[in-house]
């Protein structure tokens, strides 16, 4: 076939998608055991939402958006993440109207334009927490707990917590303008992107991957210096709740996300194991995120992880991903009469209805049946440890040979005895 999944797309196929499975079952029980209820949101959203919020100066909306107009001249887009619709969603249904903390979780695919590579992808998937309507230091707490507690059980290992402050409109424009003074005068030494940046938002010139502009940024003054009061005190907390929970985590004050809507808390989890695209997860404190898309002050502060990355890692870590999903019995006809094939047909509804995963025979693309020795290997491919073989007697009895594929021993069974026999077999 000529057409292919588009670039940067791609299929979760079977021998994946029950890792992903795992990933996001023990994902859903830690939210709940976190408090967090899930929420499912709309893949495209107004493009005011993203460029408003986001941040228009930002790569995500610059350059990475899918963007179209529908049939009604609305301008929309393919989310490129999910905190912004959390907080849309969240004022439109009036979730903090009781002014308590609202803890929301959500997953799905995200859409950037990006360079295809390894762990980076156009559509990708996230898991994303938020914890509406509080502005204390214990919710960002909580949700770097909550990211970290979700890898733990995941069994990840070789991660690092990276830990910034980005300030606030009222500290920010004060580091800023001491950016643009340090920047301003290595000029020569940055790249295309970051002199752009320098007018625009000096702040982005702190996590350019280039080695010249990196070097520039190693020797930046850092923020600390420059929070104001109230920052300082939410930095001071957030540190001090990590460190009383047993949290290890570094700072690194050339952290700042590349979202414009972060205030105070920025934080990033890191893999050893992932080379370039090291990032699992990221998140921080977004206070001023509702207010600039036209809502209620609203502070918030979530976390987003890339599942494809979480999956990937997990895979070169040779972490568990508990049972995957087993074939029990395979049911074969041993010959076409009908009566043969009605029973093969009952047999398996039976066993399925007992929750007991079976599958049978349902022909080749011409609709014709295979015979019992295709249908034999079939079970054999399928990993099967039960093939039941059904038959007729001289009296036109229906009749089931067991065969356990493990050991070899076969008996006779009457059909609604296999069920229970198979079963019997799981405790042996
Ligand atoms: P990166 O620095 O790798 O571009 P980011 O800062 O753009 O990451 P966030 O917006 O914080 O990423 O998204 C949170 C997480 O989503 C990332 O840590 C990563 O695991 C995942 N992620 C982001 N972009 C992609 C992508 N294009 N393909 C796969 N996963 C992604
Ligand atoms: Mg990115």
């Amino acid at each position: 076939m000529d057409i292919k999944a588009p670039r940067g797309v791609r299929d979760i196929l079977p021998d994946e998608s029950w890792r992903w499975a795992y990933v996001l079952d023990v994902t859903a029980k830690t939210m709940a055991d976190f408090g967090h209820s899930e929420i499912h949101l709309p893949l495209f959203e107004q493009t005011e939402l993203f460029s408003r919020g986001v941040g228009d100066t930002t790569d995500i909306v610059e350059k990475e958006m899918y963007n179209f107009t529908d049939r009604g001249g609305r301008n929309l887009t393919l989310r490129p993440e999910a905190t912004a619709g959390m907080v849309r969603a969240a004022v439109e249904h009036g979730l903090c109207a009781q002014g308590a903390a609202s803890r929301l979780w959500c997953w799905g695919a995200m859409f950037r334009y990006e360079r295809p590579q390894k762990g980076r992808y156009r559509q990708f998937f996230q898991i994303d927490a938020e914890t509406l309507g509080v502005s204390g230091a214990v919710a960002d707490v909580e949700v770097i707990a909550l990211s970290a507690e979700i890898f733990r059980r995941l069994g990840l290992r070789n991660l690092e917590v990276v830990l910034n402050s980005v300030g606030c409109p009222k500290c920010r424009p004060i580091y800023r303008d001491k950016l643009l003074k340090h920047f301003s005068a290595h000029k020569g030494e940055l790249c295309k992107d970051c002199l752009v940046r320098l007018d625009r938002n000096p702040l982005r010139l702190l996590d350019c991957k280039e080695p010249g502009c990196g070097a520039v940024a190693n020797a930046a003054p850092a923020i600390y210096d420059c929070l104001c009061d109230e920052c300082a005190a939410h930095f001071e907390d957030v540190r001090n709740g990590l460190s009383g929970l047993g949290f290890r985590y570094t700072l690194d004050k050339r952290l700042v996300r590349g979202l414009d809507y972060y205030t105070k808390t920025a934080y990033e989890i890191l893999s050893g194991d992932l080379g370039a695209q090291n990032a699992v997860c990221g998140g921080g404190r977004y206070d001023n995120l509702s207010e600039s898309v036209g809502g209620p002050h609203l502070p918030g502060v979530g976390f987003a992880a890339g599942v494809d990355r979480i999956v990937l890692i997990m895979e070169e870590q040779g972490c568990s991903f508990g049972q995957c999903p087993q074939k029990e019995v395979y049911v074969v006809a041993q010959d076409d009469t009908p009566a043969v094939c009605n029973a093969v047909l009952s047999l398996t509804h039976r066993l399925r209805m007992e929750g007991i995963p079976a599958e049978q025979d349902a022909g080749d693309a011409l609709g014709k049946k295979r015979s019992a020795k295709s249908q034999m290997k079939s079970a054999d491919n399928a990993g099967v440890t039960w093939a039941c073989l059904v038959s007729q007697d001289e009296s036109h009895n229906i009749v089931i040979a067991m065969k356990n594929m493990n050991t070899g021993e076969q008996t006779t069974a009457r059909p609604e005895e296999v069920a229970r026999r198979v079963k019997e077999s799981y405790n042996i």
